[in-house]
């Protein structure tokens, strides 16, 4: 049965996909793909939908969504924690701080899944997913489950080898230290306390986060270049087409208000990047996925 993709992402935009079967477990979506491969059928894997900018007209292919209200988790003597790709990132990190566990406090308040996180390697402060994967299980694209080590996941900045892989995410096993409990909390509520401030919250203001990639370090050792800066300063936070806008508080970030489609989001990041280009001569490339591959003209 037609399923409408808006219901299912965060920026609460996106057409029709052919069928959406959503699981939380390896076994479950071993089925699904199995089922799907043996009928022909095309397909796709979300996660939340943090990190996705769906066409209006929707998409051709099935989706197998990966997502679950609650974290599966298990914590062994080693610090090993393994969870399932459909668990909830934030979740996750409250998880290991709670079992006074440190490493993943960076991952507090990300929206979105384990599974999504990876493909992306989301990560914020400096830190990232890659940095403290051991290894992750993985559903090919003709159904079977393997095990990969970090480094066959090949993780770059805000990016992995999987999606060119076709690899599905169905379990990842994190390297975690012993810490003070007490101080984790703080840290994790810290960090939760400063994304409110400076982030939408996305049920109330449709988004995906930051929209474009920051760039490169100017000098080697340096930090990454903010988006956001040269968006400002090029005027972003002014802009707007149809019931798309930038926030107020963040030029890289794009809301879905009401009435808003993803053309309208298409345009409009269309038109910061172009600003950005003729301002300072440097191309932006987004951060957010685009099903299918929408018309960007960066
Ligand atoms: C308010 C807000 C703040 C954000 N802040 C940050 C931030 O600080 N840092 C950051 O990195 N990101 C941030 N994001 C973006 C987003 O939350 C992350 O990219 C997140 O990791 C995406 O996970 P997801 O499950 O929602 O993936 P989805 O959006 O569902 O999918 C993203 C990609 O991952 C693939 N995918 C999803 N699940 C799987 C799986 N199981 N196996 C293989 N591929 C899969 C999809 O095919 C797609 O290509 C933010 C988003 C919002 C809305």
């Amino acid at each position: 049965m037609e399923t409408r993709l808006s219901h299912f992402t965060t920026f609460r935009l996106g057409g029709p996909c052919r069928e959406l079967i959503a699981v939380a477990d390896a076994a479950a979506a071993m089925d699904v793909v199995r089922t799907w491969n043996a009928a022909g059928k095309p397909w796709r894997v979300m996660g939340g939908g943090s990190n996705l900018l769906v066409a209006d007209s929707g998409i051709p292919e099935s989706v197998l969504r990966i997502a679950a209200e609650t974290p599966d988790c298990r914590l062994d003597a080693t610090g090993l924690l393994e969870v399932s790709a459909a668990s909830p990132l934030d979740a996750v990190a409250a998880f290991a701080a709670e079992c006074g566990q440190g490493g993943l406090g960076f991952a507090s308040g990300i929206p979105g899944t384990v599974g999504g996180g990876l493909c992306g390697n989301a990560g914020a402060f400096g830190r990232q997913l890659g940095d403290v994967l051991d290894r992750v299980e993985i559903l090919t694209p003709a159904g079977e489950l393997r095990q990969l080590p970090r480094a066959a996941v090949e993780f770059g900045y805000r990016s992995s080898a999987l999606p060119r892989m076709g690899d599905v995410v169905v379990r990842a096993w994190f390297r975690t230290e012993a810490g003070d409990r007490a101080a984790l909390r703080a840290e994790r509520e810290e960090i939760r306390a400063l994304r409110r401030e400076k982030h939408p919250d996305w049920r109330v203001e449709p988004t995906a986060g930051s929209f474009f990639k920051n760039l490169p370090p100017a000098n080697p050792g340096e930090p990454r270049r903010a988006a956001g800066r040269f968006l400002e300063q090029a005027g972003a936070k002014t802009m707007r087409e149809g019931g798309a806008y930038v926030f107020a508080k963040h030029a890289n970030i794009v809301i879905a208000g009401p009435g808003a489609t993803a053309r309208d989001v298409v345009a409009l990041t269309t038109r910061m990047a172009a600003a950005v280009r003729e301002r300072f001569g440097i191309a932006l490339e987004p951060e957010v996925r685009h099903w299918p591959n929408l018309t960007f003209m960066g």
